[in-house]
């Protein structure tokens, strides 16, 4: 197939290898000439325009960082007069809400608009291990499959346009509260004396385990690695998408309000481009442990 790929970031580009190592043809574009330089390398045609991007292609795949700058990509392809992709998959993290405003621009187009996000991070967008949630007609949906197996191991048709960002959203909210959590049970554990190898044995079979005691403390929290996994703004970004819906349903969410407040201290500190368990730090040196 002639794939277009636009955004080619630390989940775009490994998203790309893959498709590349499937046999497809791609045509890339990013702002980066660092970023579209790795692409070019592993054999992408690298587009001078995200529009020249779509022009040519059958399909076109998005993975940017926020819904501001899929709206401006966005603007730009369907402003063209001519658009080869006929449906454009989203893997962004965004708001149901700009997904269902992104297909209507697209429609207009004839163009079916797809909001597809995925969970995995870095490690299974290199493996091809990704969970997608698509959302989007059935049609859509089965043409696209075949590249979303190339990409992922979880394939799921979560329901209409705006779903897959729903339930990532719903996803990652409970992420970072569940990140909030524990980074103040920890360091209360660690003040009454209790060591972090005692904390993990027990409480990962325990009934308050979660992704963060089962992964982040082996792999980050034990190792005191704070370097790469999932960003902290990029934690920040989806918490602050849960809590704008929520207020827009005048619903109360003071777990995830609370919990944007502690991501908001460990920007301040300096910790944004840092994994999500730096939050840690903050709570180790307000009780000097
Ligand atoms: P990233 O910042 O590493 O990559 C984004 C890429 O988009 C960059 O290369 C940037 O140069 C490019 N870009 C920005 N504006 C552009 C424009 N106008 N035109 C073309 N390219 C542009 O981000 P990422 O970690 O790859 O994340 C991408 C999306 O996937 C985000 O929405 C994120 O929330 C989501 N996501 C990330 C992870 C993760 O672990 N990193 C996991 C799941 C989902």
């Amino acid at each position: 197939m002639r794939i277009g790929m636009i955004g080619l970031g630390a989940m775009g580009l490994p998203i790309a290898k893959r498709l590349l190592g499937a046999g497809h043809e791609l045509c890339a574009f990013d702002l980066s000439p660092r970023a579209a330089g790795e692409a070019e390398a592993a054999g992408a045609r690298i587009c001078p325009t995200a529009g020249e991007a779509a022009a040519d292609t059958e399909v076109l795949f998005c993975s940017l960082p926020n819904a501001a700058i899929v709206r401006s990509v966005l603007e730009e392809i369907l402003g063209r007069e001519s658009i080869g992709a006929s449906v454009i998959a989203d893997l962004s993290s965004i708001a149901p809400e700009s997904a269902r405003k992104f297909s209507e621009m697209a429609a207009a187009r004839g163009i079916t608009y797809m909001d597809c996000p995925v969970s995995g991070g870095v490690g299974g967008a290199a493996a091809g291990t990704l969970t997608v949630m698509a959302g989007g007609p059935d049609q859509a949906f089965l043409r696209m499959r075949p590249l979303f197996e190339t990409i992922g191991r979880k394939i799921c048709h979560i329901g209409p346009v705006g779903a897959g960002s729903g339930v990532k959203m719903v996803n990652n909210y409970l992420l970072g509260c569940n990140m909030a959590a524990a980074a103040e049970a920890l360091v209360l554990g660690a003040k009454i004396g209790l060591g972090l190898d005692t904390m993990y044995e027990i409480i990962r079979e325990s009934s308050g385990r979660s992704f963060i005691i089962e992964n982040k403390i082996p792999n980050f929290i034990k190792k005191r690695s704070f370097e790469g996994g999932f960003a902290v703004d990029l934690e920040y970004k989806d918490l602050g998408l849960a809590v704008e819906t929520a207020k827009q349903l005048s619903m109360p969410i003071p777990m995830g309000s609370t919990a944007v407040q502690m991501f908001e201290a460990a920007r301040a500190k300096g910790f944004g481009r840092q994994d999500i368990t730096s939050l840690l730090k903050i709570w180790e040196e307000l009780m000097d442990t």
